[in-house]
C-alpha cells in the first residue's frame, strides 16, 4: 500500500460534513498491534465525510494476506482495525464530494473468455443507505496513470489509501480516543467501518454476505486470474497449484471459462476433494520436489492421450516458491504460469533461464484478478446469485470474532477453504 496523504480541502468539507451527519456509532475489531499481537476491541466510529460511506459490516473472510501481515511478513503499521474482504450494508452516506460516477478505468473485456453475459448496465450509480455492498481494496481513483489506460487495480492512489492513518483520514478512534487505522481503507474486521463511496460496490442485495465477503478478495482475485489475467479459452488445460480460497476461487474460474481438464494440486490430501466438487477433472498431491510433482502431473496428462507435455495454463495460488517452481515446471512448452499467491516480502525466485528461453513459456502476475471492482464484483455476484458459480462452498466456517485466532493458526496449517466472520447486527 502506497502512503495516504491528506487530500485537498478535506478539512472545511469534513466539518461541514459532520455537523450533517448522524451520530458516532460503536464498534468492535480485530485490532493489529504490531507483528505477532492482536486484539478483539471496542473503538468508536465516526460519521461518513464527502465522498464516504459508513457500513455495517455483515462478513469478513479471513485471507493469508491478514495472516501475512500478522505474522510480520509484510511491513504494516499498527494500531489497525485488520481485514480486506468483507461485505455489508451502508448504514448512512457521506455529503455529496461533487462530480458522478468515476471513469475508474474501463474492463479489459475485447476478448472477454469468461462468458459473463450481459454488458455493464452504464455507469454504476454509488452506493445507497441500505445498499448490500462488496468493498475494495483498491478503489480506483479514475486519475492516475493506471486508471488511464483502464487497468485500475493498478492504481498508484486508491481511495483510502495509507490505511486511512493520515490525521484527515482517520474516522475510528478507541474511546480513549487513540487513532485506529483501517487495514486498506476498510478495515474488515470491524463491525462498522467508514469507507470511501468508491470502495463499496452495490451488488444484488440476493447474495449471501459471506460470499459478498469473498468477492472483496479470494474469488476476484482466483476467478480473474485465470479469465482475465491469463485469458483462459475454452478447451484449454489447466493446473491449479495451492488450493486454499484462491486457488478454490480459480479452479471455478477455469470451469467458468470452459476449460477441458482442470488439474488440482495441493500438498495436503485433504484440500483435494473440495476441488473436485468445485470442478476438477485431476487431482494430484504436490510432494518436496517440484520436479516431480511436475512429473506426475505429466503422467496425468499422458493418461489424456496428449503426450507428456504440461499444460496450457499454470497457476500458483499458494504463495510459496515450491508452488511457484511446481506451476512453472507443470506448463507446456509455449504455455503461460500466471503467479496468483502473494508470498512474504522477501521471497526471491531462482529460475533456470536458458530452460525457460528455450520453451518459449510465459510468466505472468496477476494482481485483484486484473480487474476492476466496479465491474467484476456485479459479475461475480450475479453469478452467484444465478447459480453459475458455487461460491457458498468456498466457504469453509461461519464464525465469531472471538474465533479469529483458531482461523488463523487453520491457515498456517493451511486448513481448509475460506473461514468467514459473521458480524451479529442491530
Ligand atoms: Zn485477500
Ligand atoms: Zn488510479
Amino acid at each position: 500500500m502506497s502512503a495516504g496523504g491528506e487530500r485537498e480541502g478535506g478539512g472545511a468539507a469534513r466539518a461541514l460534513g459532520q455537523s450533517q451527519s448522524p451520530a458516532t456509532l460503536d464498534a468492535e475489531g480485530i485490532v493489529f498491534l504490531g507483528p505477532g499481537a492482536f486484539e478483539i476491541a471496542r473503538y468508536r466510529v465516526d460519521p461518513p465525510g464527502p465522498g464516504e460511506v459508513r457500513v455495517r459490516m455483515a462478513a469478513s473472510g479471513v485471507c493469508h494476506s491478514d495472516l501475512h501481515v500478522l505474522d510480520g511478513h509484510w511491513a504494516r503499521p499498527a494500531p489497525l482495525v485488520m481485514g480486506h474482504e468483507g461485505a455489508g450494508w451502508v448504514e448512512s452516506v457521506g455529503p455529496a464530494a461533487g462530480g458522478g460516477p468515476k471513469a475508474a478505468g474501463r474492463p479489459s473485456v475485447a476478448a472477454e473468455p469468461d462468458a459473463t453475459g450481459a454488458a455493464s448496465p452504464g455507469p454504476r450509480r454509488g452506493p445507497r443507505v441500505g445498499d448490500l455492498v462488496v468493498l475494495a481494496w483498491t478503489a480506483p481513483c479514475g486519475r492516475c496513470a493506471a486508471c488511464l489506460r483502464g487497468e485500475g487495480w493498478l492504481c498508484i492512489s486508491p481511495a483510502g489509501s495509507g490505511h486511512r492513518r493520515a490525521a484527515g483520514d482517520v474516522r475510528i478512534r478507541r474511546p480513549d480516543g487513540t487513532a485506529l487505522g483501517a487495514y486498506s481503507g476498510i478495515g474488515t474486521m470491524g463491525s462498522v467501518q467508514v469507507v470511501a463511496a468508491d470502495a463499496a460496490i452495490p451488488v444484488d442485495p440476493r447474495t449471501d454476505p459471506a460470499v459478498a465477503a469473498l468477492i472483496g478478495c479470494a474469488v476476484t482475485t482466483g476467478v480473474g486470474a485465470v479469465t482475465r489475467s491469463a485469458r483462459v479459452q475454452p478447451g484449454q488445460t489447466v493446473a491449479v497449484v495451492g488450493l486454499g480460497g484462491v486457488g478454490l476461487a480459480a479452479v471455478l474460474g477455469a470451469r467458468l471459462a470452459g476449460a477441458r481438464r482442470i488439474v488440482a494440486i495441493d500438498r495436503l490430501p485433504a484440500k483435494l476433494d473440495r476441488a473436485a466438487e468445485l470442478g476438477a477433472t485431476d487431482l494430484l498431491v504436490a510432494g518436496a520436489d517440484p520436479s516431480e510433482t511436475a512429473a506426475s502431473l505429466r503422467a496425468i496428462r499422458a493418461g489424456w492421450g496428449e503426450g507428456r507435455d504440461g499444460v496450457d495454463h499454470s497457476f500458483d495460488a499458494s504463495g510459496s516458491i515450491a508452488g511457484i517452481e511446481t506451476a512453472l515446471a507443470a506448463v507446456r512448452p509455449g504455455g503461460t504460469t500466471t503467479l496468483v499467491g502473494m508470498p512474504p516480502q522477501a521471497a526471491r525466485l531462482e529460475l533456470d533461464v536458458y530452460s525457460f528461453v528455450e520453451s518459449g513459456a510465459r510468466i505472468l502476475a496477476s494482481n485483484y484478478g486484473s480487474a476492476v471492482p466496479s465491474e467484476i464484483f456485479v459479475e461475480l455476484a450475479r453469478h452467484s446469485v444465478e447459480g453459475s458459480l458455487p461460491l457458498e462452498r468456498l466457504v469453509e466456517e461461519r464464525i465469531g470474532l472471538a474465533d479469529v485466532a483458531a482461523a488463523f493458526e487453520a491457515l498456517r496449517r493451511g486448513d481448509g477453504a475460506r473461514r468467514v466472520i459473521i458480524f451479529a447486527q442491530g
